[in-house]
């Protein structure tokens, strides 16, 4: 398996990918902004949805109890799984209690999370994404790059070619409208014919019981409702009190998400069919996952439970948009992602991730429930080297300076003759290699310094007047 320096340094030599993400990523954010600016006082909005969120995960136990109460009065079956294995269980048992033979699948990040995509395909259930950019990557066989954008990395040139080697009736046109109806064609028979629909949850709302979906193309109604089984996997932390804590949330996850006031379908659903609907499901089953939610809590990335997989802090982040969502390696990209993946993977396997982020707070000042994410990743870096799981190179090096930094008179010695070195080596204003630093220099070059330390300047300046 490829480390995520490989990774990150495939993406940087990728052109296309860099156009494709910031095509994305520059849309998002300016939308976000126009809608941020349209919005009256959003500050005060962000303070309240992290502390609605705040409030549940402090009561997590009581919201999930009442949330499971009404939803079993209004029919549905409420499943509690610890693990991502046992989630994935409970999910093909019940499709194998219905017979299915191909289920239905409206994007759920949490499903990708578990892995539901493989436990199906272990178990012989053929699987239908609805989602348009999820249905790309299905055909392609990729993984998303994105929480809310899962074929960003493609651009549309490349997704006409994919539909032309894929679709049975492809687009003859050259245009966005053609290859959706090209889509349309491939995936409505499908889904039609699905024998279980499976969806995550924006929401669970603890006062009523019902699960809240959003999209932007209908495919979780159409998904969920003709089969006779719907299946809602859902982590733990996504229940609010009620509905009006769940409209707050909404406005804030369309407006951070797309710049969007609401999200083109937003649906509740409260149980299966009852006596006298025309239509929806018989069944309906929710899986509550926790998958190391709990433990979180006990390691001090409770703020990291507010998350409402908006995906700003993503579109906002000098790094994600350089290298895109593969080279993080895990389910969720970005800064968030570079909190979450060491607490489900394991922070031996992702220590690179906090590691490469430039702390320039941008994702915090976009996230609409607060969350201190560049202190959250500091923490991941100070347990890595707690831990000791950094190499040894860094640990004699950052020992070394530590050394060094403690000795005053020394540190200006060395720093003064570092920068002096430097203000040489870059005669023509710009310095393209140095020792130790071919990392930052393969990608970029380094201004030149001036010739003096900062403190140095500010004596000789003090001196003067
Ligand atoms: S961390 Fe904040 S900005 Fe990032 S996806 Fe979660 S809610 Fe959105």
């Amino acid at each position: 398996m490829s480390s995520f320096k490989e990774r990150a340094d495939a993406a940087l030599a990728d052109p296309i990918l860099k156009i494709a993400v910031e095509r994305t990523a520059g849309t998002a954010e300016a939308k976000r902004a126009v809608a941020v600016d349209a919005f009256p006082d959003f500050e005060a909005a962000r303070d309240r949805a992290a502390a609605i969120k705040d409030h549940v995960v402090a009561h997590l136990g009581a919201y999930l109890e009442q949330f499971e109460a009404n939803a079993v009065a209004a029919g549905a079956c409420v499943h509690w799984a610890s693990t991502a294995d046992e989630a994935c269980r409970i999910v093909i048992d019940i499709c194998k209690a219905a017979g299915a033979k191909s289920v239905a699948r409206s994007k759920s990040m949490l499903g990708e999370e578990i892995g539901l995509p493989h436990a199906l395909a272990e178990a012989g259930i053929g699987r239908v994404e609805t989602d348009l950019a999820e249905h790309i990557i299905q055909l392609a066989d990729e993984r998303p790059s994105h929480i809310i954008w899962p074929a960003m990395h493609k651009t549309r040139e490349q997704v006409s070619a994919l539909f032309k080697a894929k679709h049975r009736s492809p687009h003859e046109e050259e245009t966005i409208a053609a290859m959706a109806e090209s889509a349309r064609r491939e995936l409505r028979t499908q889904m039609l014919g699905a024998d279980v629909g499976i969806s995550g949850a924006n929401f669970l709302i603890a006062d009523t019981g019902a699960i809240c979906t959003v999209t932007n193309e209908g495919n979780a109604e159409l998904s969920l409702v003709p089969p006779r089984v719907h299946i809602v996997t859902a982590g733990i932390e996504k229940i609010v009190p009620s509905m009006p804590h769940a409209i707050h949330m909404l406005r804030m996850l369309a407006r951070s998400a797309t710049g969007a006031a609401l999200t083109q379908y937003t649906t509740f659903y409260t149980g299966p069919k009852r006596a006298g609907d025309r239509d929806g499901p018989e069944e309906m089953h929710i899986v509550l996952v926790d998958n190391g939610r709990t433990k979180m809590r006990a390691e001090g990335l409770t703020e990291m439970l507010r998350c409402i997989r908006c995906g700003a802090c993503m579109n906002h982040c000098v790094v994600f948009r350089q290298i895109g969502g593969h080279a993080y390696g895990g389910t969720y990209p970005g800064p968030m992602g570079s909190v979450l993946t060491p607490a489900l993977d394991g922070l031996k396997q992702s220590r690179d991730l906090p590691n490469a982020c430039t702390l320039n707070g941008k994702c915090q000042e976009v996230c609409p429930v607060r969350i201190p994410l560049p202190t959250l990743l500091r923490g991941w870096r100070e347990k890595s080297w707690r831990e000791g799981l950094e190499p040894t190179s860094m640990r004699w090096g950052l020992g070394l300076w530590a050394w060094v930094a403690r000795r005053p008179a020394l540190y200006r010695l060395g720093t003064g003759m570092a920068v002096r070195a430097m203000h040489m080596l870059g005669r023509k204003g710009w310095i393209s290699t140095l020792p130790l630093a071919g990392g930052w220099t393969r990608y970029r070059d380094i201004p030149r310094p001036a010739a003096q330390t900062f403190m140095a300047q500010y004596k000789k300046e003090e001196r003067r007047k």
